[in-house]
């Protein structure tokens, strides 16, 4: 008689990829779990980022989880300047107010469901 023990461990459907860094808490992650942040020159000398969410933005890419936590501690690291090589703090609005948009609800939430 056989049984089937393969269910728990056996990750079926999940994609494999390339492995990115996240800027914020330095772990590694599958890309497509990632967001992708670029930034672009206003003109002025100045850099403002901005969320690739269709993952085909010209440029550097910066990587970074879904996570409040994450995107606080980039921007507090000064990580964007480092990984997307520019000069001085960039204007970090408009992903700040994509994670606010996406994530609303506060922190307690995650969108990563272990079910055991
Ligand atoms: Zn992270």
């Amino acid at each position: 008689m056989i049984q089937r023990e393969t269910s728990a461990s056996t990750p079926i459907g999940r994609p494999q990829g390339p492995i990115r860094t996240c800027i914020g808490c330095r772990g590694r992650e599958l890309a497509v779990d990632l967001l992708r942040v670029t930034a672009e020159s206003d003109g002025n000398g100045e850099y403002v980022l901005t969320v690739d969410s269709a993952g085909n933005l010209p440029g550097r890419g910066a990587w970074l989880h879904p996570d409040q936590q994450c995107l606080d501690t980039a921007i507090r690291r000064r990580a964007f300047t480092r990984a997307l090589r520019i000069t001085g703090p960039p204007d970090t609005s408009a992903v700040v107010q994509h994670y606010a948009v996406e994530f609303e609800g506060g922190t307690e939430r995650s969108t990563r469901q272990q079910n055991r």
